[in-house]
């Protein structure tokens, strides 16, 4: 068996992954970083939606090339029984990209420093030692099994964690994760292909659906919520048949299916633990209530190998300390985001049937967070009214 004795091993070459290893390698410490997929980005299970405002928070260095940002946004048009609110300009302008592009480039950066990708690698096993930490993983590379002997662990593998898995590190609840199901669609008659759409409605249990597009007559369109796939694909359907969807994807054809399940809640009860550290999503690193996370992954996966420099120099980090750091990183757009995720998944557990018109009015910046309650006890006609009023 192939013995790789290294400084850092990071799981996962996604945006958080390859982050995290190009830090990891910039700070000197002998990097690897794997992935169980055969080419990085391949398939995109993702909406591929960027928020400019965001640029400004990626770690020193990183600057996405303008061939990354394959189609601009001007803003979002939000939808809700009709009502029709558009934002645009500055937070909610943005862009598209291609994931199966993007998280190349990004690998790129963590390679171009001195890291060691490999593909097609799958994370099996981690050994402890009798104090916990993480002495030996064992992966499996095609059909040949290596044993790595890191100093640290980065768990960057995204919503379904293996690394937090093996620690019992993981929980899965009702509430933790949003099953998201999508296609990119080809052929479109998209109303405006410059704003992205997001609509709430009754039949969308406890989400969103949304047409995000990537060009003039492309999109990548789903519906994501707090249910099973079988009853989210249903949604689906509905939502394609709506009269405002249906116009604009007659003749459309699907290209490539995208679904996958998103992190809404903690997923893992610590992020730092020995020696291993997660990032992105598997640290529930990304924005609600849009689980907006390309660009959070990269911040985050940045900090967690800063982290694991300083461990590696005999630091003794928290679980806290690294909460707050990302906390402080992403201000205020963190603190916000677990509000509002604290917030939804309590709208949730309710029946109330306005439900979906409080999480518009609270997404789209309608009702205030502080003023949130005295909306909670409007009826729904009441609510209604004030989307009317504030609608197109
Ligand atoms: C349907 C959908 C649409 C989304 N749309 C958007 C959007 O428009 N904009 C936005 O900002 N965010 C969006 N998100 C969220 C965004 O995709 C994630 O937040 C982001 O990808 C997190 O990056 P990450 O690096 O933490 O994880 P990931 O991108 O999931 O990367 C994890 C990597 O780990 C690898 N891996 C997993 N297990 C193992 C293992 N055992 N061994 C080796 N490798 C492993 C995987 O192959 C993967 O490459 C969307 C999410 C979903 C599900």
């Amino acid at each position: 068996m192939d013995k790789i004795i290294c400084d850092v091993l990071v799981v996962g070459a996604g945006p958080a992954g390859s982050s995290a290893a190009r830090v990891c390698a910039m700070n000197g410490l002998k990097t690897i970083f794997i992935d169980k997929r055969k080419e990085i980005g391949v398939p995109a299970l993702c909406a591929e939606g960027i928020g400019s405002y965001l640029f400004s928070y990626l770690p020193e260095g990183i600057v996405i090339p303008k061939e990354q940002l394959i189609w601009k946004i001007e803003g979002i048009r939000f939808c809700c029984e009709n009502c029709i609110i558009d934002k645009t300009g500055g937070f909610w302008d943005g862009y598209a990209v291609d994931r199966t592009k993007f998280d190349k480039w990004l690998s790129c950066l963590a390679i171009e420093k001195g890291a060691q990708l490999f593909t097609d690698t799958e994370l099996i096993d981690l050994i402890q030692d009798k104090n916990k930490y993480v002495k030996k993983a064992i992966v499996k590379k095609r059909r040949n099994i290596l044993e790595v002997y890191p100093k640290i662990v980065i768990g960057a593998d995204g919503v379904d964690s293996k690394v937090s898995k093996l620690l019992d590190l993981y929980e899965e609840e009702k509430y933790n994760i949003i099953e998201v199901y999508s296609w990119e669609m080809k052929n479109l008659n998209l109303e405006n292909p410059n704003l992205e759409q997001i609509f709430f409605e009754e039949y969308v249990p406890g989400g969103y659906a949304y047409i995000f597009p990537k060009s003039k007559t492309r999109a990548n369109i789903g519906v994501g919520g707090f249910s099973s796939k079988e009853k989210i694909k249903k949604c689906f359907s509905n939502f394609l048949d709506s009269p405002c969807v249906k116009k604009q994807i007659n003749g459309g054809i699907k290209i490539v299916e995208k679904s996958k399940k998103a992190v809404f809640g903690d997923v893992a009860k610590k992020n730092i633990f020995r020696n291993v550290i997660l990032a992105g999503d598997a640290a529930n690193h990304n924005l609600k209530p849009f689980v907006e996370g390309i660009l959070p992954a990269i911040t985050s996966g940045d900090l967690s190998g800063k982290l694991a420099s300083d461990i590696s120099r005999g630091k003794n980090i928290s679980h806290n300390y690294h909460l707050k750091e990302f906390k402080k990183l992403m201000h205020p757009h963190h603190s916000d985001s677990k509000y509002i995720e604290k917030y939804i998944i309590k709208l949730n557990k309710s029946n109330k049937k306005q439900k979906h018109l409080l999480a518009f009015g609270l997404c789209i910046g309608l009702f205030e967070l502080e003023k949130i309650e005295e909306y909670e006890a409007m009826n729904y006609e009441e609510l209604k009214e004030i989307l009317i009023e504030n609608g197109m």
